[in-house]
C-alpha cells in the first residue's frame, strides 16, 4: 500500500505562491496552477482574496524603503490575487526556479515570468524566497484551518518510499 511516510527529507516543505492581480486579470491562474501540479507538488491551500493594505505592508515589510514600494502596494491592492500553498521536497527552491527571475527581462523562457510577462512592475506571480520566509508568509496569508493535510495517491511514484 502507498504510504505518505517517505524517507526523503524535506518532503513536507511548504511555500507561499500568489498569482498577482495582473496574472488574475490576464486569466493565467489555471496555467500557473497546472505547472505546479504537473511538476508533482501537492496543493495544500488555495484562496482568492483582495489583499488588504495591512496584509501587503506586512508581506513586503522588508522592501518598505525601496522607491518602488508605494507603486508595488498599489499594484498588489488593485484587484484580487490567488494565494496558494504548495508542498513537496525542495519546493521553495524549485518554485523560485519555476517562477524565474524577478525581472522578466532576465527570466528564462520556460519559467512563468519568462513566458508570461515583460516588465518587473507586472511580473505575474509571487513566491517565497527561503524556507524561513515561506513559513512566515504562510502564517500571514493562511489560517491553520485553511491548510489541508492529505495524501497524494501518486506519492510513491513521485518520491522513493
Ligand atoms: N519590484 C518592482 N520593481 C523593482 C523590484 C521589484 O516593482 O525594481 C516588485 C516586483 O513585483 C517584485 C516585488 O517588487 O516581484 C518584490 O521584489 P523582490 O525583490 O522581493 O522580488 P521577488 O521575490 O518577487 O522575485
Amino acid at each position: 500500500a502507498l504510504s505518505s511516510t517517505s524517507n526523503i527529507p524535506g518532503v513536507r516543505e511548504r511555500t507561499l505562491v500568489a498569482v498577482k492581480p495582473d496574472g488574475v486579470q490576464r486569466r493565467l491562474v489555471g496555467q500557473i496552477i497546472q505547472r505546479f501540479e504537473t511538476r508533482g507538488f501537492k496543493l495544500v491551500g488555495l484562496k482568492m482574496l483582495q489583499a488588504s493594505e495591512d496584509l501587503l505592508a506586512q508581506h513586503y515589510a522588508s522592501l518598505n524603503r525601496k522607491p518602488f514600494y508605494p507603486s508595488l502596494l498599489r499594484y498588489m491592492n488593485s484587484g484580487p490575487v490567488v494565494a496558494m500553498v504548495w508542498e513537496g521536497h525542495n519546493v521553495v527552491k524549485s518554485t523560485r526556479m519555476l517562477v524565474g527571475d524577478t525581472n522578466p527581462a532576465e527570466a528564462k523562457p520556460g519559467t512563468i515570468r519568462g513566458d508570461f510577462s515583460i516588465h518587473i512592475s507586472r511580473n505575474i506571480i509571487h513566491a517565497s524566497d527561503s524556507v524561513e520566509v515561506a513559513q512566515a508568509e504562510i502564517a500571514l496569508w493562511f489560517r491553520r484551518s485553511e491548510l489541508m493535510e492529505w495524501e497524494c495517491c501518486d506519492h510513491g511514484s513521485v518520491y522513493q518510499l
